[in-house]
């Protein structure tokens, strides 16, 4: 009688290891918290407008199994497994539906040579976004918001976007069969996004004003059955923050000393410091890169903010700089990125549009390239070098957002000047 309960007893607590516990949405304000159900479809807290974070207990897990298990998916041809997003699964919330996917992340780390003798650093290494499906970052979190779109039955979903979203999602809806909504700021942004977003059947709403009024725009739309998918989608941030799972897995769970992100709506240095915390926590790693984010002297929000030490974001009216990716003045996860700075012991820095060019055209002598706003890490680090913030021989990764072909007018343009100067 006893031992046939100590077996139903083991048993259940086998099953509470496999079985994930549930995910729920909170209110990503400390000091309110509130919780919400997963699926909730809002996209602020009903109670103080914050912006909301999944929260996702993987259970009772050991990270050196975790670990062995996320290298051996690598091997596997299973759609799932074969994701660079969805290999990392216990972080993320579960489906027992379709997960839209392309095979995203699984992006390589790359050493900079050029590039670093450029910034003047001996250990610099690239972890290039831009080598995903649709040629940014944005499709890593694209996969989680899309899948959770169609679980919740969406039929149309839709975001504004400096460009990348905007094809990341037009692809994303086709492959999840969803119509794509997408509002661009006109004339804005570069032709070979919109061609991306255009061949992928999106529907394209040209918004006159910047980046930031098509995102009001979108929001006071007010469409119900709309799914709505910026980066303050907090399903977004839960497929981005994978890319710092799988740099930290590449580093031999060993981080760098730096990490340099570009700065925008700041999507993407949330969805990092989340992804550090979590691996911390969990003990995954034991201690965590200095994060650096890097903005665009013309589109500096935070930059002022953390150099002026006031607390409240004052923003950008007309942002204005050749990173047309950045090119925003009213960044929404600003509250998220502070924090995953002063998290990391990090700092917030700026560059003009000159030294992204340059350094744009150093990791382009690496036969690497990027987009300019990915430029901007590395011409922080070069800033953060001359001022001797970062040492010489310190190890640094530079998140490399956009792939080089996502601006081929700016690189055109900028040889053309270069030769007219000559002559
Ligand atoms: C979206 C984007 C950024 C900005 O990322 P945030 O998460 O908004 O800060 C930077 N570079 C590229 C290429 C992008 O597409
Ligand atoms: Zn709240």
């Amino acid at each position: 009688m006893d031992e046939f309960r100590w077996e139903k007893f083991i048993f259940l607590r086998r099953m509470l290891i496999w079985m994930k516990l549930p995910s729920f949405l909170r209110c990503s304000r400390r000091d309110c918290g509130r919780t919400f159900d997963l699926h909730d479809r809002i996209l602020a807290c009903s109670e103080c407008g914050d912006l909301l974070e999944v929260v996702v207990d993987p259970g009772e897990i050991d990270p050196c199994d975790l670990k062995r298990v996320w290298k051996e998916r690598r091997t596997s041809w299973d759609e799932l497994d074969a994701s660079g997003v969805w290999r990392f699964r216990e972080f993320l919330p579960g489906y027992n539906s379709a997960v839209v996917t392309m095979g995203e992340g699984n992006v390589p780390l790359v050493r900079g040579r050029v590039a670093a003798e450029w910034a003047d650093v001996e250990d610099l290494r690239f972890k290039h976004l831009g080598w995903n499906p649709t040629g940014s970052f944005k499709d890593l979190g694209m996969t989680a918001g899309m899948t959770e779109a169609k679980y919740t039955g969406a039929t149309t979903v839709a975001c504004a976007s400096t460009g990348n979203t905007a094809a990341a999602l037009a692809a994303y809806a086709a492959r999840g069969g969803m119509k794509a909504r997408v509002y661009l700021p006109a004339g804005q942004a570069s032709a070979n996004k919109l061609a991306q977003a255009l061949d992928f059947g999106a529907e394209v709403v040209q918004i006159s004003g910047s980046f930031d009024t098509a995102l009001e725009e979108m929001l006071g739309g007010g469409d119900r059955d709309v799914y709505f998918l910026n980066s303050i989608n907090p399903f977004r941030i839960e497929g981005q923050k994978t890319a710092m799972f799988e740099l930290m897995e590449q580093c031999g769970w060993n981080p760098p000393d730096y990490l340099f992100v570009p700065g925008g709506n700041l999507g993407n240095s949330s969805a990092f410091g989340k992804a550090f915390i979590e691996l911390k926590q969990y003990g995954f790693i034991q201690r965590v890169p200095k994060m650096i984010i890097v903005q665009a002297a013309g589109a500096n929000p935070l930059a002022r903010m953390w150099r002026s030490g006031t607390t409240e974001l004052e923003i950008v009216a007309q942002p204005e700089t050749v990173a047309t990716a950045i090119r925003i003045g009213n960044p929404r996860s600003w509250r998220k990125a502070i924090e995953a700075v002063r998290f990391t012991g990090g700092t917030i820095t700026d560059v003009t549009d000159k030294e992204i060019g340059e350094a744009k055209a150093a990791i382009g002598q690496d036969g690497i390239g990027c987009e300019p706003a990915s430029a901007t890490t590395l011409a922080g680090i070069s800033k953060l070098r001359k001022s001797g913030e970062v040492p010489r021989d310190a190890s640094i990764v530079a998140v490399l957002t956009g792939h080089v072909l996502k601006d081929t007018e700016y690189i055109i343009k900028r040889h053309e000047e270069l030769s007219a100067q000559a002559v």
